[in-house]
């Protein structure tokens, strides 16, 4: 499979902490970030089967939104197992966002991958969920994969987060009360362009959304019939939601695409309540809080990248 390599820029910890803080403070009414031990992923309410998200860090891009529309190919199916060897990481623990295994579940859905995979010395661990919509009514479903099904699959695109899921430093961000228009994520990754400009810097991680509630989407368990060819029309083809804290979120992005078609910035989340989905933004301003753990990206890996490509469907 077609493989891009690219390095990130990589400032230091202490750095991205100061520039982020700053950022932060003109979109949220209170904004601490700082330098911290990451706490053990393994606990509540993460839940990970890695405890950190430290060592080789990299970032992964993996086929498009152009493979999902206008209309859906469906041969584009992935295994994380296989991506962790492309990506020179086998055995690393993965986080992100992408749409889920159809080759496997037999409907579309929205994926969260949280992915232990196989190495030399250890078994694969999938703590992946799923949300679908539910054929009954409408509502969200939100499974965790593992309770019905044994594969590591994802399908036609993904955004994806790889370490070796050590402990070590991270980024603590806290944020509470949006005053600004930008949602959490667009906010971080906006301050590192307009910070480090032309030179593009990747981070993932996990964040909680601990009060309020979220507007998010699901992809509806069938693939659009008809071709889908602007935002008009895929926002109609998606089901949206409002979700309520507490959300574990999983979120990928990048300051500015290095020419690779990137899909800038990709969060999806679950919960322990049953609710789970793509995040758009908070639609509580007046009482969310956010807090988050984050590492920079060392590696950005392009796999399956689109040969034609178009610009809707990316919010
Ligand atoms: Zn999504």
């Amino acid at each position: 499979m077609a493989c891009a390599e690219f390095s990130f820029h990589v400032p230091s910890l202490e750095e991205l902490a100061g520039v982020l803080q700053k950022g932060l403070r003109g979109n949220f009414a209170e904004a601490q970030v700082s330098v911290v031990e990451c706490p053990d992923l393994t606990q509540a309410p993460f839940t990970f089967p890695a405890k950190g998200i430290c060592g080789k860090t990299r970032i992964a891009e993996v086929g498009g939104v152009p493979y999902l529309m206008p209309l859906v190919n469906l041969k584009k199916v992935y295994d994380l197992n296989k991506i962790a060897k492309e990506i020179k990481l086998p055995g690393a623990f993965i986080l992100g966002a992408g749409a889920g295994p159809f080759q496997t579940l037999g409907f579309n859905s929205e994926f969260m991958p949280v992915i232990q995979t196989e190495s030399e010395h250890r078994a694969p661990v999938n703590g992946s969920y799923f949300a679908r919509v539910s054929p009954a009514d409408g509502g969200c479903v939100l499974q965790k994969y593992s309770e019905k099904y044994h594969d590591f699959g994802c399908a036609l695109l993904a955004n994806l987060f790889a370490s070796e899921g050590q402990p070590g430093k991270v980024i603590e961000v806290k944020a509470k009360r949006r005053t600004g228009k930008l949602n959490f994520v667009t906010c971080m990754r906006q301050t590192l362009e307009n910070h480090y400009g032309e030179k593009p810097v990747g981070m993932g991680g996990a964040f909680l959304v601990e009060k309020g509630q979220v507007k998010a989407h699901i992809m509806p368990a069938e693939f659009s019939p008809c071709p889908l060819t602007s935002d008009e029309e895929v926002a109609e083809w998606l089901r949206f939601y409002e979700m309520k804290a507490p959300l574990v979120c999983l979120p990928v992005f990048v300051s500015k695409d290095p020419g690779l078609d990137l899909r800038l910035e990709h969060t999806h989340f679950f919960s322990h309540h049953g609710e789970g989905g793509h995040y758009h933004c908070d639609t509580t301003p007046d009482t969310v809080e956010y807090l988050g753990y984050f590492s920079p990206a060392e590696f950005l890996f392009r796999i399956d990248q689109p040969m034609e490509s178009h610009s809707f469907g990316r919010d």
